[in-house]
């Protein structure tokens, strides 16, 4: 099915995870997140994919329901699993994070690994108009600060 671009709006877990996904199939794909002008109540840090609540995945033992799924999440290629596993901090059997290293692990995998097929863009608080950022590391702060500088 040809696709011309998909809009991802916010990106926590499953909106990250979606963009990243739909730019290996080499779909554009533009993530709009609206941290850092403005967060959720729940939410505490600037980054992708913040873990609000517990750091864990639960289980990672395939031999029940939850450990099977994320086995299978690595064969499908999950950024999310792929982030979790690098950032992964001992918790018996389960698959436990540091939720800031886990952040950055999924901003960083945004920011270079699907550059060529997507933009992430930003809101300003001070207006409905969005910036749309142009360059392939459209996530370094200074730039987001400055693009959102313009609008007033
Ligand atoms: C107090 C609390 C406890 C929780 N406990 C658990 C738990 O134990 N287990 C569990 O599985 N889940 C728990 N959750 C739910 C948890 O938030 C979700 O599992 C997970 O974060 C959902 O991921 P998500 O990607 O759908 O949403 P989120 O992680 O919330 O990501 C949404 C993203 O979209 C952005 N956004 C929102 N609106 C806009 C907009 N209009 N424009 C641009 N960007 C936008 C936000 O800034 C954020 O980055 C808890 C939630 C809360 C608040």
């Amino acid at each position: 099915m040809a696709c011309e671009s998909v809009t991802v709006v916010g990106a926590g877990l499953a909106g990250s995870e979606c963009a990243f996904q739909l730019s290996r199939m080499g779909v554009p794909v533009r993530l709009r997140e609206m941290k850092p002008h403005q967060r959720s109540p729940a939410h505490r840090s600037d980054g992708l994919a913040e873990l609000v609540c517990s750091n864990s995945f639960r289980s990672d033992n395939p031999e029940n329901a939850i450990g099977l799924l994320h086995f299978e999440l690595r064969d499908l290629g999950s950024l999310i699993l792929k982030c979790a596993d690098q950032s992964r901090v001992p918790a018996g059997d389960a698959l436990a994070v540091d939720r800031e290293k886990f952040s950055q692990a999924v901003t960083l995998a945004l920011k270079h690994g699907s550059g060529r097929n997507s933009t992430f863009t930003t809101r300003s608080p001070r207006s409905s108009l969005r910036t749309r950022l142009i360059s392939p590391s459209l996530f370094d702060r200074a730039d987001t600060a400055r693009a959102a500088a313009t609008i007033t």
